[in-house]
């Protein structure tokens, strides 16, 4: 079946398993993959990097804001790229991810990341994932998903990935992280994290990726014509 050249937006909590999704569904379709909340990761760890939060976690938008001017975010073949560096490793990190939450709420930011995710999407055929990708970045999007999960599965499945990476956090910790980040992401002034009202909802809690790619071609197939319509008798 030929996919047709859309926009595809896949919103949802952290650690439902969007990446994972979006990065599949990019390679068996062809579609260009672009993982927003990595942007969010590399803005944070440029103010990690260069003092601009405090111990306390305050952020210094003074600083940060005009510095941003000069900052090189771009995906290469490995991930994130700050300027010739790949950083796909550090920004992942649970330091960064337990300031990049309040990075993310601050208007500025996200207006400096949001024209950033338009030009790198130019050619179209792309999947991005994120918070507000179908409500806010593509609120024209062909298609939009909106991943949801039981917590649970959520924090150990996180948990999984970043002992696999030899990091050593808690369960705890982690568990504490996503729900930090769900509440701040959800209740921010700017772009909240909501679902989009035409957007698809699938809830992944027991559901294999094999079955995730089946669900979303059905979608694909429904929504745009794909399949036959069966003949009804009355
Ligand atoms: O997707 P990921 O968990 O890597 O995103 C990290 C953080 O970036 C999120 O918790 C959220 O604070 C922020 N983010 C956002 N809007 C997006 C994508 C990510 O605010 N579109």
């Amino acid at each position: 079946m030929g996919i047709p050249d859309i926009i595809i937006a896949v919103d949802g909590y952290s650690s439902t398993g969007k990446s994972t999704f979006a990065k599949l569904v990019a390679r068996e379709f062809g579609f260009t993959y672009l993982d927003s909340g990595a942007m969010y990761r590399g803005v944070t760890l440029f103010a990690l990097e260069n003092g601009m939060i405090g111990a306390d976690g305050a952020i210094d938008t003074e600083k940060l804001l005009p510095a941003m001017a000069g900052l090189d975010l771009h995906f290469g073949a490995d991930g994130l790229q700050m300027g010739e560096r790949c950083i796909e490793k550090e920004i992942r990190t649970l330091e960064v991810s337990s300031h990049v939450s309040p990075v993310s709420a601050i208007a500025p930011v996200r207006t400096w990341v949001d024209e950033r995710l338009h030009a790198f999407s130019a050619a179209g055929r792309v999947i991005m994932d994120g918070r507000d990708i179908g409500t806010t970045v593509f609120p024209n999007a062909e298609l939009k998903i909106f991943m949801v999960a039981d917590a649970q599965v959520r924090a150990r499945r996180r948990y999984d990935e970043m002992v696999a990476k030899g990091e050593t956090p808690t369960l705890e910790d982690v568990m504490k992280n996503l729900q930090e980040r769900d509440y701040i992401d959800s209740h921010r002034e700017t772009s909240p994290l909501r679902q989009a009202e035409d957007a698809f909802v699938m809830d992944n809690t027991h559901m294999t990726l094999h079955e995730e790619v089946v669900w979303v071609l059905g979608v694909i197939q429904g929504k745009f014509g794909l399949l036959e319509a069966p003949a009804l008798s009355c």
